[in-house]
């Protein structure tokens, strides 16, 4: 017993002492203590572009382009993504990761709120994801800079491409928590509780104002989970070790998640959305 309270204490010290840090990854819904990364560290990925779309082939593809950059371009991380091309909606392309801009009946596939869509697939058990696609909703987005109460294009598409390569919101809201989902997480007034003046609101905040172009850049939240992930000329990792007595997956203290059982195979796609629309400090 009395092991325990001192391991408590110095677990207890040593957070309040370190530097913060909120980052989080996107966790296997069956298994939370297993987190999602690629195995690869190329993405190749078809941007799908709808005759009829409000923003041009070149504005689509230059927002795009740019929020994938921003992630790429981080120098503890050599993650990199290519277009391969760009085609109307329709049949399936040999590459499966898409960002598809959606120009009609967004609330049949998606929450009418919601200024984007990324899904994941994935391994439920190693957390190794497969394909991954970003829907947006081109009702709520412009690029345009006399925005009028639209969301920023490449600042949501920003956002998103965090989401495809397996980072979550660091906290979830009243308004943007999943009722049922499976891993715990943090509120994010608990989390802007330990704030100070000179922090900058990360990237994978999970709201963000109309018009705001601020979350377009990555913050040292950001890139401390992307290179955690992804580090530079080393393999991807887990968010978290994931320790293993023979089949049976112990409990995991820094990210309060638990788990306990033999891992099962299986593939199962993740939804994760933004809601956004409340206000948002900076
Ligand atoms: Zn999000």
């Amino acid at each position: 017993m009395r092991g325990w309270v001192s391991v408590w204490l110095i677990a207890a010290a040593l957070a309040v002492g370190a530097e913060a840090s909120a980052f989080e990854c996107t966790r296997s819904d069956s298994r939370c203590i297993v987190s999602l990364q690629w195995p690869q560290r190329e993405l190749p990925y078809v941007l799908r572009h709808p005759e009829g779309s409000r923003f041009s082939e070149v504005e689509a593809s230059r927002a795009t382009d740019g929020a994938f950059e921003r992630w790429a371009s981080v120098a503890c991380s050599d993650i990199r993504f290519t277009r391969v091309a760009i085609l109307p909606p329709g049949p399936a392309h040999p590459v499966s990761n898409q960002v598809e801009f959606v120009d009609s009946d967004w609330e049949l596939d998606y929450d009418p709120s919601a200024a984007a869509v990324t899904s994941v697939a994935y391994g439920v058990t190693t957390g190794t994801i497969r394909t991954a696609t970003i829907a947006v909703n081109e009702f709520v987005t412009t690029t345009s800079s006399a925005c009028t109460g639209e969301f920023d294009l490449e600042t949501v598409l920003t956002h998103e491409v965090g989401h495809f390569i397996g980072i979550a919101h660091p906290c979830e809201t009243a308004a943007t928590i999943d009722p049922d989902a499976a891993c715990p997480v943090v509120a994010c007034e608990d989390l802007e509780a330990t704030f100070t003046e000179d922090d900058r609101v990360p990237t994978m905040w999970p709201v963000v104002n109309p018009c705001d172009r601020q979350l377009a850049s990555l913050e040292s939240d950001d890139t401390q989970a992307l290179c955690f992930v992804y580090p530079r000329a080393r393999p991807a990792q887990q968010c978290s070790a994931i320790p293993i007595d023979g089949n049976v997956l112990v409990s995991n203290k820094p990210f309060g998640c638990t788990s306990t059982g033999r891992p099962s195979a299986g593939i199962l796609a993740a939804l994760l959305f933004v809601l956004y629309g409340a206000r948002r400090r900076r």
